[in-house]
Formats: structure tokens, sequence, C-alpha cells
């Protein structure tokens, strides 16, 4: 079963308003002549708007990078999945690290987020990912593990069309250092055995993992030629229009 390969740039808190503009009018022309692969972009909430105006006519996919798990209310500071809809943008990351790691976002959390944007129709993108200290203790699957089966808790996946999952070792976000294509490859079979734990195999089999840390034009080929790496999150390169054309123009599979 092939899954169709998705390049995904999280602009993190970059870009004003007019920055935002231009650089997605920059993802649209690169992405103009992409065929068999997504392409999509997670500009801050302050720019989801205007992006999604410069996106209109082109395949580019708008993310948002969090989502609330309810449809309005007193939530002060949250963005809802209605509101995102109401935008044209149909997807958000959830679970990032930084999100974990600054703001204390705890699997329970994560996992609300989850259930509420699936449930009002917002695809999460749910980052999963080991510190350097978990990884040298040797704890990298039991993190992955627990992170996977808290964040994913009594959530029904039917549709593999409804959820990614992206593994980004915190280590490797933002630091220069890329997972090799072994780890990477381990990790995202890993992760795809326990969706088939929590899932039907055939949807399992269908999701789409995602690897995210420091992922380059040089590095994108080989990382994207291993069997369970069906795309990248990119952060810091994906703020570059160079780059992240390359990166979206990866040598190798497409669906
Ligand atoms: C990220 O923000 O998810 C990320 C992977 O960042 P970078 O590509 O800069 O490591």
């Amino acid at each position: 079963m092939q899954r169709r390969p998705l390049i995904a740039g999280n602009w993190k808190m970059h870009t004003t308003l007019t920055e935002a503009r231009a650089l997605a009018e920059a993802v649209a022309r690169s992405a103009a002549d992409v065929e068999g692969r997504d392409v999509m972009i997670a500009p801050p909430f302050t720019a989801l708007a205007e992006v999604s105006l410069a996106l209109r006519g082109s395949t580019v996919q708008l993310a948002a990078q969090n989502v609330c798990w309810v449809e309005q209310g007193a939530f002060t500071g949250e963005i809802s999945p209605v509101m995102l809809s109401s935008l044209g943008c149909g997807a958000a990351i959830v679970g990032h690290s930084e999100r974990r790691h600054i703001f204390g976002e705890s699997d329970a959390l994560i996992n609300k987020r989850i259930k509420g944007a699936m449930a009002l129709g917002v695809m999460p993108l749910f980052c999963v990912g080991e510190t350097l200290e978990e990884r040298d203790g040797g704890n990298t699957f039991l993190v992955l593990e627990s992170q996977l089966r808290l964040g994913l808790a009594d959530i029904v996946c039917n549709d593999p069309a409804r959820l990614i999952v992206a593994y980004e070792p915190v280590w490797a976000i933002g630091t220069g250092k890329t997972a090799t294509t072994g780890q990477a490859q381990e990790a995202h079979a890993f992760i795809r055995d326990i969706l088939a734990s929590l899932f039907e195999k055939s949807v399992a089999g269908q999701i789409r993992i995602l690897y995210g840390g420091s992922v380059n034009s040089d590095n994108v080929d080989i990382l994207m030629a291993e069997p369970d790496v069906d795309g990248a999150l990119v952060g810091g390169a994906s703020l570059k229009p160079e780059s992240f054309h390359r990166i979206i123009h990866f040598q190798g599979k497409t669906a």
C-alpha cells in the first residue's frame, strides 16, 4: 500500500504578515509542478487568514501550529477547530516538543486536543519524540509508546486520512543534528506497530508518519528513501524558500 508523501513546513513563531504572504506565495510557486505528494505549511495563527488567501488556487495545504478541543467558549488564548476550518485550514500540529517542553503540555492535554480536532473535522499532525537523555538512557521506545498510547487514548480512527503522526526526536529539532536513516526507520516502524495495536492494521498501514528534526535540502532524499518515512516536518529550512523548494522536490517516492 502506497502512502502519499507529505512535506509540511512549521514556521513556528516567525514571519510578520508581509513576510508570511511573500513566503506563502513562494511556496505556492514552488509547489506548482509537484505531483504525487502533498505540501503543507503551518504559519503562526496571526498569518493564517492572509496565507489562506495567498494559497488560493494552489494545492498547498494549510495547517495551524496548535488547536483547542472545543468549538468555542472561555478559553483565552486558544483557537478552535471551527475557527481554523472557517479559514480553509484543515490541519493542526499537536504535541510539538516545544509545546511539551517549553509550555508544559501534558500527554493528557495533547490527547484532548487530538480528540477535539478530529471530532470537529481538523486533522491532527501529532508529534512524538524522545529527548537525548531518554535516548542515551535506552528509553526511546518506552517514551514513544507512552506518548502514542496516552496521546491517542480513546480515539477511534477508521480513516487514515484523518491523522498524521510525526516522529521528532527532541535532540534533532533545530540543532542541525539529524537522526540517521537507520534511527528514523527504526522509530517509524515501531510507531507503525503501535498504531497497528490501536487501530485496524489496514488503517495503521495507511497513516502517514513524518520525520522531523533538522531536515534540509541535503538530507531529505536519504531520509525519504526509508520505507516507513512518509514525509517530513520541516522547521528552520521551511523559512528559506530555496531550501523548501528543494525539499518538496526531494528525489524518490511519489504516490
Ligand atoms: C520542527 O519544528 O518541527 C522541526 C523539526 O524543526 P527543525 O527542522 O528546525 O529541526
